[in-house]
Order: structure tokens, then C-alpha cells, then sequence
């Protein structure tokens, strides 16, 4: 696999994106002909940076309007094109792109193009040149790969070729078949992209919607594959237009990009049983069997605090590390730890975020191949040393700084508890509450980070995603999608803001970034569980009155249930998959709170829900008086 990435992909300007395309380990760049007009530089200049950086120019694009033009038109056409050409060959690449005419004036009619195109063959030749031929989906004659190709058949010139693009032909839902047996010499470009689906129209949904493989609905796995048939062997090309992307890191974005086509690569060998060319060997996704632990970064202070309200949730101090400040609190299989060292990840992570959830740590089936899989999908592996007696536990970086570490059931790692820690007297005071596991972790981000969060779970672990949904803040949209494993012992819930009001944006300016927002535990019995927190002296989430009265005309429940949800401030949905209860504590310094649910069959996570959620939220957070445990 030769691995190229459009420059139009990428944020800021063209020194920035190519240094970040290289340092990702691209090998080749398609020039974006914007990019180049808004370089301080020749195009030779360029050149030069693109091979001291050690890449390969792939293509300038794109060209557009082109065939079938009447004359005048078509005599400056060919003008321009030549222009172009003296440009690559400043620039040194010998394609360029040209993509179907959109024009109003141009003619139909697929041997006129094809005569164009042979003509452009002609001169292009003469200068050592080749140019491929793209369908727009929205071009004006030719909107179809397969016409786009009979022109470039009918056209018959070595400099002339086609340029295929996933985008175009899923927009159009065009049938895959015919791809297959199209000569590979004949293949000048494959570009790819993937989108959500949305019924809108196409421009706008091909300018704003693209993202990279595996983070849209499209199956771009099987476009690749009947790529594969032909035998082609050139570049996989990215090619993006987003705008989550333009507002976010050009190098963050630029290592997400080649993520996706190693991702992309991987699947393929999967589909296929067959090696793909230029991947390394590498683990499949790692099967995810639940959340071992959540770790807490504190001080001395919040870890008294902390350890206040793991206590008033029914959670039992279970152990002490044997030579740092760190506590196990655990309930059900539930265990989470507080970290309250001076030094190390945790005491930085505690610096920059405050009371934080530093990491999560997954069981998984197998530690050191989850890790091998997250380094070649170019994950951040991280190291920290580690003390006598201490076990290293192989760990990445996951959202805002926090790590990710997997711990298995095969290896010594399982033995963590008892190697590291010493255990606790057993205590008498706040017996268990009933707490049995992690339901889900809900993680807050900047909207622009949301698909690069998508990707490193979904390609890293055996998961699958939920579709997006809006959530209604009293701020603005929220913007919610759920990571989830096949028997749902792993769901992470991805929450993105546009809107600098909404609480899910406050959170991350409040806490310096991203980073999880809220932890829902299960129960089996919620009001047993909601009796024995209010006699702990949990403060819970007041839902207001008006929401029971709606729940009463919308799923005419029985009076007496109606009572001991409103009595406990419990939430209640019901969908064709089951019952779903839940209720809030309030926020612990303001920055992250738990949640208790139990489910009845119940799938979701009580969208509906979540306004009320929020806007009761946002109330208390208008009301900091209000005491907070
Ligand atoms: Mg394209
Ligand atoms: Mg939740």
C-alpha cells in the first residue's frame, strides 16, 4: 500500500501540513492547487520541501471544467492546462487531476470527451506527462465511475487515466462490480473518504461531511477490495473536506489519517484471508472484556473527599498500595483507585486537569497484543517507571492526556491487586449499596476531536458504534455517540459541543480539557440502591416535578411507581428493548458526577433523558452554593 494524503485534508497552511504528513509517515502528497496559491514560495520551492521532507508528490488537483467545452471555451481550456503543466513541472509531479465538468455550457456526449481527452493525452505526453480523469458525483455529463471510465477507454492514450473515489461512488450508491474488471494500468488514482450517511445534497455533504475510513457509515472496505481485484498498486489516497478537521491539530489530524488506512489495510486482510501489501503483521482488534478499573488523580485534600463519597456509594477502601499513596475502593466488580502521589502521571494529571479521572484500565484477552495492535496503529504507547514490587502494566494515551491500560486474565498482570496492594480491615460503616458494575464512562470532548476518539477505540478494540445523536442542552447541541462491545461489559459514550454554553463545553474549560465527565454504575435494584445513598448522605440530581407529570402521559405508568421515581429523583425511559431507570449525584468540586442505572433489557442510554439531565445541571451550576460533597 503506498500511503498519500490531499493537503486540502489538513489545517493550516502548506508548510505545516506537509511537515505534519511527513512526521506521520505518509509517502505521498496530493497538492491541493489552493494550497500552493497561498504559498509564500514558487512551486519549484515546494518541490524542494516535499523531497527533503522525503515525500512523493502524487498528483495536483484539482482541474476542473474541462471536457466538452464549445469553443471559445475549449480552446482556453487546453490554454489553461498547459499552464498547469508548467506548473508540475516546477512542482515535479507528473499527474494532474481532472475532475467532470460541472460547467453549464459544456456538451454532453461520451466520444466528444473522450476526444478531448485524448488530445490533453497528446500533450501531456510531450512533456513526460499523465493526467487522470475523476467523476464528481455531481458533474454535469459524467457523474459515474463507469462513464468516467468508458471516456478514459474511448480516450485511448497511455497519459490518460482514471481517477476512482470512494466518496463519488457511494454518494451515488454506483454498483461495485465493474470497478473489478477495469485494467490496473489504467487506475492513475484511488482516492478515499468516508461520510455519514445524510439525506442531503451531494456538494454539500462531499464539502462538509467527509471524514477518513472507519469514521463514517460507508463501506469502504469493499470499495478497497474491488480495488484489490484489478490488481492495482498505487497510492490510497485521503482526500477530506471537513470542518472539524480544518479547526483541529494538523498533526494530530494528519496521524489519524494513516491510522485510518492502516485500519482500513487490516480489515481488508480480513475480508479478504489475503496479506496486504505494506502492512505490518499486527494482532487482530483486541477482544475488550470489561473495565477492570478507574483511576482517580487527587490531592491529599480531594482524596479525602473522594474517598467520603466512594464510601457514602457503598464502595469498601479495599486495599493500600504498598509503597505510594494510592487507595482501592471496591463494590460488586466494580474497583476504582485513588492516586494521590506527589509525583509521577497521576500527580501531572491532577496539576492539569484538578480531581480528575487519569485512566482507565480494560480488561482485555491479551495486554502485550493490544499494545503491539495500538503501535502500529500509531497509538502513543507510554511508559513510566515503575517502583520494586510494582508490575508494568502496558498502557497508551487516551483522551486529553489520561492513559489506557490493559490489564488480562492470562498473564501476571491479573495478580495486580494482590502484588501491589495490601488489603484493608474489613470495615463496618455504608455496607454495599448495591453497586454490581461499570455501566458506561462518559467521556467529554471538543466536537473536532470526537471522530479521532471514534477511530482509536474502534480500531483498536473489538467494539462497534451507536449512531450519532443530538442531545439538547440548555447551552446547545450536544453531540452523543457510543463505543460498545458485543455483551456490553465496555461502553464509552462520546460526547462533543459546538456551543461554548453547553455544560458538556463548560466542563472541558472548567477542567482544562478532555476527560471523563460522568461514570454510571449498575445496579440491580434502584430504589434499594437509591434508599441506601440518601441514607449515606448522597446528595442527588432534584429532577423536577413537570417531568413526572410528562412521564405519566407518555407511558401511563402505574401511580405508585410514578410516586417512587419522583420520590427518589429517578429518571425512567422505555423503548421496545426494555426499561430504564436512572438517577444523578451531583457534581463532585463541579467537575464530574456519577450515575446509577439499572437496566431492564434496556439497550440506550435514556437520550431522552438527557435534557432534563442537563438543564437540572445547569441549574445547580448557576447555584454554586450549593453544597456539594
Ligand atoms: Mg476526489
Ligand atoms: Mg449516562
Amino acid at each position: 500500500m503506498q500511503t498519500s494524503i490531499a493537503t486540502v485534508s489538513l489545517s493550516g497552511g502548506l508548510a505545516e501540513k506537509l511537515e505534519a504528513i511527513a512526521a506521520a509517515g505518509f509517502r505521498g502528497v496530493e497538492i491541493f492547487e489552493n494550497d500552493l496559491l497561498s504559498f509564500d514560495g514558487t512551486p519549484k520551492d515546494v518541490g524542494k520541501r516535499i523531497a527533503e521532507l522525503g515525500l512523493r508528490t502524487v498528483a495536483l488537483q484539482p482541474f476542473r471544467d474541462f471536457e466538452g467545452m464549445p469553443e471559445p471555451q475549449r480552446g482556453r481550456a487546453f490554454d489553461r492546462a498547459e499552464r498547469k503543466f508548467d506548473v508540475m513541472q516546477e512542482l515535479g509531479t507528473d499527474m494532474l487531476l481532472v475532475c467532470s465538468n460541472v460547467s453549464p455550457v459544456s456538451l454532453g456526449g461520451i466520444d466528444r470527451a473522450a476526444a478531448d481527452f485524448h488530445e490533453l493525452g497528446e500533450r501531456a505526453a510531450k512533456r513526460g506527462l499523465r493526467v487522470g480523469f475523476e467523476a464528481l458525483a455531481w458533474g454535469r455529463h459524467i457523474n459515474d465511475y463507469r462513464d468516467a471510465w468508458e471516456v478514459v477507454r474511448r480516450a485511448d492514450h497511455k497519459a490518460i487515466g482514471l481517477v476512482l473515489d470512494t466518496f463519488h461512488t457511494f454518494a451515488r450508491k454506483t454498483d461495485l462490480k465493474p470497478l473489478r474488471s477495469i485494467p490496473p494500468d489504467k487506475i492513475f488514482l484511488v482516492q478515499v473518504a468516508d461520510a455519514p450517511w445524510l439525506d442531503m445534497d451531494v456538494l454539500s455533504w462531499s464539502r462538509h461531511f467527509r471524514c477518513f475510513p472507519g469514521q463514517g457509515d460507508m463501506p469502504i472496505v469493499d470499495f478497497v477490495e474491488a480495488v484489490q481485484a484489478t490488481n492495482y498498486s498505487g497510492p490510497l489516497s485521503l482526500e477530506i473536506f471537513n470542518d472539524q478537521f480544518r479547526a483541529g491539530s494538523t498533526r494530530n489530524f494528519a496521524i489519524d489519517g494513516l491510522r485510518s488506512l492502516v485500519y482500513l489495510m487490516d480489515q481488508l486482510r480480513e475480508k479478504t484471508g489475503q496479506a496486504a501489501p505494506g502492512l505490518p503483521a499486527m494482532p487482530p482488534r483486541s477482544r475488550c472484556l470489561g473495565m477492570e478499573f478507574i483511576e482517580f488523580a487527587a490531592d491529599e485534600q480531594s482524596s479525602a473527599g473522594l474517598a467520603h463519597l466512594f464510601g457514602a456509594l457503598g464502595f469498601r477502601n479495599a486495599g493500600k498500595h504498598k509503597s505510594k499513596q494510592v487507595t482501592r475502593w471496591t463494590q460488586g466488580g466494580i474497583n476504582l483507585v485513588i492516586n494521590s502521589e506527589k509525583e509521577g502521571f497521576a500527580h501531572s494529571h491532577y496539576i492539569t486537569h484538578g480531581t480528575s479521572v487519569c485512566a482507565l484500565g480494560l480488561k482485555v484477552d491479551n495486554a502485550a497484543a493490544t499494545l503491539d495492535r495500538a503501535r502500529k496503529l500509531h497509538d502513543t504507547p507510554f511508559r513510566q517507571p515503575v517502583g520494586p514490587g510494582e508490575l508494568e502494566i502496558p498502557a497508551v494515551r487516551g483522551l486529553g492526556g489520561s492513559l489506557i491500560y490493559f490489564v488480562d486474565p492470562t498473564s501476571e498482570l491479573k495478580a495486580v491487586w494482590e502484588v501491589e496492594f495490601d488489603a484493608v480491615a474489613a470495615q463496618a460503616k455504608n455496607a454495599d449499596a448495591g453497586l454490581t458494575a461499570i455501566d458506561h464512562v462518559s467521556q467529554s470532548m471538543r466536537y473536532e476531536e470526537m471522530l479521532s476518539w471514534l477511530l482509536f477505540y474502534t480500531s483498536l478494540l473489538d467494539v462497534t458504534k451507536t449512531p450519532q445523536l443530538d442531545i439538547t442542552d440548555p447551552g446547545g447541541i450536544v453531540v452523543s455517540q457510543v463505543i460498545q462491545n458485543a455483551d456490553y461489559s465496555l461502553r464509552i459514550a462520546l460526547n462533543g459541543s459546538q456551543s461554548e454554553r453547553t455544560l458538556s463545553s463548560r466542563f472541558l474549560s472548567d477542567y482544562f480539557g478532555s476527560g471523563v465527565q460522568h461514570i454510571a454504575f449498575a445496579t440491580g435494584d434502584i430504589f434499594a440502591t437509591a434508599a441506601k445513598l440518601k441514607a449515606n448522605g448522597v446528595e442527588i440530581l432534584p429532577i423536577p416535578e413537570n417531568y413526572y407529570d410528562d412521564l405519566e402521559a407518555r407511558f401511563g405508568l402505574p401511580a405508585d411507581l410514578l410516586k417512587r421515581l419522583q420520590a427518589g429523583n429517578i429518571l425512567y425511559d422505555k423503548d421496545e428493548t426494555g426499561e430504564y431507570l436512572q438517577v444523578y449525584t451531583q457534581s463532585f468540586e463541579n467537575l464530574f458526577f456519577f450515575e446509577i442505572v439499572e437496566r431492564r433489557g434496556y439497550k440506550g442510554f435514556g437520550a431522552a433523558n438527557a435534557p432534563i439531565r442537563l438543564a437540572a445541571q445547569s441549574r445547580q451550576a448557576r447555584h454554586p452554593a450549593i453544597p456539594r460533597l
